[in-house]
């Protein structure tokens, strides 16, 4: 089973993505992980994503495809993948329908979270993590005892780089324009597409896109 989560940056693909590979025992494929590891790695592909994802920009289609299609081979085509933040353009889409019959998948479902832009820049501007332990916050649902500080480890708290307002603003913008015609070349009778209200506390929506995914794809 191949499925697809699509929804605007701070929409939660991240969180249900987690919590559904952790029921189902799948893969998640995330492509902003990969890229921000390769970039405190230093490597090649960091050097050459840094100053794209600094200013909330994409990285090019072939670096993405490319990265996709090692991490796709290395996963065992019984294990089923769950792809969050990929695909993001009609490019990469399309390399997808293509490179996934090459180890015998096809995309099963495109979930699509949704919500207003207003409350997803106050949930990403309000983003925070541990650099110590991992642990991730957010300023107004879910801060720490002590202003930016870890509960923890007592460090004081990051924030992403691309998560101010400002660049949030511009994220939203890249994805209402490159990803968001995603949702039409699915629905264009490539794959069931699913939409999900992704406004809601996070056990409301976790329990949807499972319900979703049980009666549309027969998951689980
Ligand atoms: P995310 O954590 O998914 O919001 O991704 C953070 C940043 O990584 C994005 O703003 C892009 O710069 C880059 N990125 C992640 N996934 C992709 C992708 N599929 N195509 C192009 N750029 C990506």
């Amino acid at each position: 089973m191949v499925v697809i989560l699509l929804g605007p940056p701070g929409v939660g693909k991240g969180t249900q993505g987690r919590l559904l590979v952790g029921a189902l025992g799948w893969e998640r494929l995330v492509t902003g992980e990969l890229l921000r590891e390769a970039r405190r790695q230093g490597t090649e592909l960091g050097k050459k994503a840094q100053a794209y994802m600094d200013a909330g920009d994409l990285v090019p289609d072939d670096v993405i495809v490319a990265l996709v299609k090692e991490w796709l081979a290395g996963i065992p085509g019984e294990i089923g993948v769950v792809f969050d933040g990929f695909p993001r353009t009609a490019p990469q889409a399309d390399a997808l329908s293509r490179s996934l019959p090459e180890v015998g998948r096809s995309v099963d479902g495109v979930v699509v979270l949704e919500a207003p832009d207003d409350v997803l820049v106050k949930r990403i501007a309000g983003r925070r993590s541990c650099a110590r332990c991992g642990r991730a916050y957010n300023v107004h649902y879910d801060p720490p005892q002590r202003e930016e500080t870890c509960d923890a480890c007592g460090v004081l708290l990051d924030q992403r780089k691309d998560d101010t307002p400002a660049t949030v603003r511009h994220r939203l913008d890249v994805y209402r324009e490159m990803t968001e015609p995603l949702i039409a070349y699915y629905e264009s009778g490539l794959a069931p597409v699913l939409r999900v209200d992704g406004n809601r506390p996070q056990e409301v929506v976790r329990e949807a896109v499972w319900q979703t995914l049980v009666e549309e794809l027969e998951v689980g």
